[in-house]
């Protein structure tokens, strides 16, 4: 007889290994706190969809080209969908690498353009087209049911509804995002998750736009990327003619907050030389308000302790599992392939729950400790230099091993096709995060621009923080009554 899977939580990881179940022969039960999106298919997703369970739905979201090998593997019908729905397949190397120096393998470069609304929405379809996936949908997990083991760890018999509701199951696949509560359950029943977490220190202000038809920029909103002395910019690319820019401070830069407003967002824009285009009316116009998003940490949740799982009848999918600075890209990535991980230790394991806890750990636990620590990495290089702060004795190693790609990597990028193809391979996640660093090759180039750097920096192009302040101030003294109208980023 098959297991009783529940999955908790619709978002990509969830989709995804109900998918990935579905496909290997498992009914499921997904359950889903949210709406699901509009029947109109004239209706724009991004605004029609209502997602208040995940609260990045509307920020900006690019999908690494890991990301599209998964799909294409193991659910191509999600980008035929997206391919259908007018959505561009892009490959970033290729963008900038002239074609004689292409090779085969390059295609592992192929990004999906897309707002995360169309990327979801079409994972979203090719769930509901498998009949052997029952959506609840809208319907709200309180709690778990968990009995103790015979002899070994506690065990998830099933699930609570906040409607009185009570569902069994023999598998649990917690997909309910970085704000998950399942740890805490577990916690309250003595089985205990260990987790490594590292404030991300960054707020976004972002929003999207849409290209005006007479628009004579390039649509390539992804060379849009920058760091200031107190702000980083970064633009990505969407569906539908749209772009996303997304401006990140440090959560302390009081004045900064000011960004919410879009006086305040737009002064600054403006006041960006690579940016003031892409916001000037006569080439694009906002699809929405300002989204803002602060309280990101990196969070790797441990499930197996000394080769023994904590909890059976419970897997761990997506930002559940491990959740990185969103800045870099490789969030919903790493639900894919947590969840298709998921989906195969489920089959090759059914009947044995502590196998499967096992083999799922196996599969996943040295890309989702190399993601965590390299994200938690970049982010400290980041705010030490946003704050000033001296490194400590104990970290500096580890700074000068990600100023190898920050810098030296990233200097090559247009001048040798071999640090072109590692950078493009660890923004893509196309192997583990620390494959680029860890190629002695990779170091030596990387460390001969580290040198030619040492003897002519780079210049920054923008404005400094004092001046940045200036600007963002001035626009309120143009439109202060607006400054007490606009609500504080969540989470400060
Ligand atoms: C600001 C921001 C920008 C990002 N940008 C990128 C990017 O550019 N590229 C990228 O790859 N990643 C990005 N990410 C990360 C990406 O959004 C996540 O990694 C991804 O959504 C994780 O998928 P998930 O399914 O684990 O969680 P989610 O997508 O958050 O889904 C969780 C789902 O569970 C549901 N749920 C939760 N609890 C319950 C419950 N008790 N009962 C029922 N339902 C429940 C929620 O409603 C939600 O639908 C970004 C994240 C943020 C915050």
């Amino acid at each position: 007889m098959n297991p009783r899977i529940v999955v908790l939580g619709g978002g990509i990881a969830g989709l995804a290994a109900a998918i990935g179940l579905a496909r290997r022969g498992y009914p499921v039960t997904l359950i889903e706190r949210d709406l699901p999106p509009p029947a109109d298919p004239d209706l724009d997703p991004f605004l029609a969809w209502k997602r208040r369970g995940v609260p990045q739905f509307r920020l900006p979201h690019g999908f690494s080209a890991r990301a599209r090998t998964l799909l294409a593997a193991h659910a191509p019908d999600v980008l035929d969908r997206l391919r259908a729905d007018g959505i561009e397949e892009i490959n970033v190397f290729k963008t900038f690498v002239s074609p004689e120096f292409w090779q085969p393998s390059d295609d592992e470069f192929t990004v999906v353009w897309a707002r995360r609304s169309a990327f979801e929405l079409a994972l979203r379809r090719s769930a509901e087209a498998e009949p052997a996936i029952r959506f609840l949908c809208p319907a709200v997990v309180s709690g778990l049911r968990i009995e103790p083991g015979v002899g070994g760890p506690p065990q998830v018999t099933g699930v609570r509804l906040t409607d009185g509701r009570e569902l069994d199951a023999d598998l649990v696949l917690d997909c309910g995002g970085g704000r998950s509560r399942v740890s805490r359950w577990l916690a309250a029943e003595d089985a205990h998750v260990h987790a490594d977490i590292q404030d991300c220190q960054t707020v976004y202000f972002s929003r999207y736009y849409r290209f005006t038809p007479d628009c004579a920029l390039p649509r390539n909103a992804m060379l849009l990327r920058g760091e200031l002395e107190s702000l980083t910019y970064i633009g990505f690319p969407g569906d539908h003619d749209t772009f996303g820019l997304c401006l990140e401070v440090h959560p302390d830069d009081e004045d900064m907050r000011l960004l919410r407003n879009t006086w305040g967002w737009e002064a600054a824009a403006r006041s960006i030389a690579a940016l003031a285009p892409w916001i000037d009316p006569a080439n694009a116009t906002p699809v929405a308000g300002i989204q803002i998003m602060g309280g990101h940490h990196n969070v790797r949740r441990r499930y197996v302790v000394d080769g023994r799982p904590v909890v059976t009848g419970l897997l761990a999918v997506g930002d559940a599992l491990c959740t990185t600075n969103p800045t870099y890209g490789w969030g919903a990535s790493m639900a894919l392939t947590f969840a298709f991980a998921a989906a195969e230790a489920v089959s090759c394991n059914e009947a044995d729950p502590v196998a499967m806890a096992l083999a799922y750990d196996a599969a996943t636990s040295s890309e989702a400790d190399a993601v965590y620590r390299e994200s938690a990495a970049m982010d400290r290089a980041r705010i030490y230099r946003i704050t000033g702060q001296e490194v400590p004795e104990y970290d500096r190693a580890e700074m000068e091993r990600q100023r190898l790609i920050s810098e030296g990597v990233a200097a090559g990028v247009l001048s040798d096709v071999e640090l072109s193809r590692a950078f493009c391979r660890r923004i893509n996640l196309a192997g583990p995060a620390d494959a680029v660093i860890n190629n002695p090759d990779i170091v030596l180039r990387a460390r001969d621009n580290l040198k030619q750097i040492a003897s002519a920096p780079f210049a920054q192009i923008g404005p400094s923080r004092e001046e940045l302040r200036a600007v963002v101030l001035a626009a309120e003294g143009l439109d202060g009554h607006a400054r007490h109208l606009a609500p504080s980023p969540p989470g400060r």
